[in-house]
């Protein structure tokens, strides 16, 4: 796709405006994309591939979004999206790793967990620097289960979506039992730092009717040894 710089309008002056307008046909329809990062620039492809008129609109001065490799130490460093989660022939990216011939280094492989998921491998630590009792990590674990599990009842009621955050606390009104004070409310505060860093968003946005529907892909993970912008260049780019 032969992107280039179109826009003059002042909000997206510092931003980036790309078209295939003027390939396509004219009396092709045509689609504006907001959004430059994996989703939009794999859309924006397929709508160029399907002969459609195509304009995307980036609101920062790069493409990739969430994903973004930096090569400032001389060799890539995912600063987003760093793994292949499922890989596996139905992974919609992997005809596209396979062509490029992009190397992968297995981290795990079916029914495993992510080094960061395994609790068996933290140590958490207080503010006065001793080590939170890994009972007590496994207990509040379990309670932070159950928290989501009344979250979901909450879903179930509510026709209108609302953030993780809202529904936590709609859960702490109707079950205080469930609220935890002192150190368990702070490892509590952790296990939702770690939903928000696996959704890399805060948890006053990530969704209550979505959070939870992702597919899980067969395959294990595999590392992007050579960073993932070559897919992003790819996309934007065709080949
Ligand atoms: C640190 C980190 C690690 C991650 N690790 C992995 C991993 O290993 N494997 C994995 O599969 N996923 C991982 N993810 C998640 C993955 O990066 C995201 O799911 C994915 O990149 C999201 O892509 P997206 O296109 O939906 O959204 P985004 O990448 O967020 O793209 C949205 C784009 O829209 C632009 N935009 C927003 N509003 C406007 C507007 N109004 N006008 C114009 N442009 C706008 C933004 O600038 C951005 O470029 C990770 C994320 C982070 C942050």
């Amino acid at each position: 796709m032969d992107y280039g710089f179109k826009s003059n309008r002042p909000q997206l002056r510092r931003g980036l405006c790309y078209s295939n307008e003027g390939i396509k046909q004219a009396g092709s329809p045509s689609v504006i994309v907001i959004g430059g990062g994996i989703a939009g620039v794999a859309a924006a492809r397929a709508l160029h591939d399907a002969s459609f008129q195509v304009v995307l609109l980036e609101s920062r001065d790069r493409l990739g979004g969430r994903v973004h490799t930096d090569f400032s130490f001389g060799f890539p460093v995912d600063l987003g999206a760093s793994w292949l989660h499922g890989v596996c022939k139905e992974n919609p990216l992997a005809p596209l790793i396979g062509r490029l011939g992009l190397p992968l280094y297995r981290t795990s492989g079916d029914n495993s967990v992510l080094y960061d998921h395994d609790l068996e491998s933290y140590a958490l630590f207080d503010m006065d620097g001793n080590q939170v009792p890994q009972e007590l990590v496994t207990k509040v674990g379990e309670a932070f289960e159950n928290i989501l599990k009344e979250t979901d009842k909450v879903r179930l009621e509510n026709n209108e979506d609302m953030s993780i955050l809202r529904a936590f606390s709609i859960v702490f009104e109707r079950r205080p039992d469930l609220r935890l004070e002192g150190l368990p409310h702070k490892v509590l505060q952790w296990y939702l730092c770690r939903m928000e860093g696996w959704f890399a968003a805060d948890s006053e946005t990530i969704s209550l009717k979505c959070w939870d529907q992702e597919e899980l892909l067969p395959g294990g993970h595999g590392l992007m040894v050579r960073g993932y912008l070559p897919v992003i260049n790819t996309l934007a780019k065709g080949s």
